[in-house]
């Protein structure tokens, strides 16, 4: 992912609206742009300042931009996890059907 995409994926990102695909993408480019990042902190201050002068709460903004990067990052090792298992139950199925073929072959047309 270049900058320009990146940067045009923040308003989605901190709109908790990207796809895992995405997401994934866009925090690895975070995660090594240094620019990006800096964009990243400037709109999620924006916003979630915005939101929290209008509710009067005190809290550190940069606390929760951190906290909310390590979130995002927690969602998708959830998410590949859970691709993960899913492709080796797509495999099994696989291997498990080609067997069960085998078994019929051997027993029944041989
Ligand atoms: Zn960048």
């Amino acid at each position: 992912m270049n900058c320009k995409k990146a940067v045009s994926l923040i308003p989605a990102y901190l709109d908790d609206s990207l796809d895992a695909k995405d997401l994934q993408a866009f925090l690895e480019h975070i995660d090594n742009c240094a620019d990006c990042s800096e964009e990243l902190s400037i709109q999620f201050l924006i916003t979630e300042g915005l939101s929290t002068l209008s509710t009067g709460d005190s809290f550190d903004l940069q606390t929760a931009m951190t906290d909310r990067v390590r979130e995002s990052h927690r969602e998708i090792s959830v998410h590949n996890r859970l691709f993960m298992v899913r492709n080796i139950g797509v495999i099994l199925v696989v291997i498990l059907t080609v067997a069960a073929l085998a078994a019929v072959y051997f027993v029944f047309l041989r």
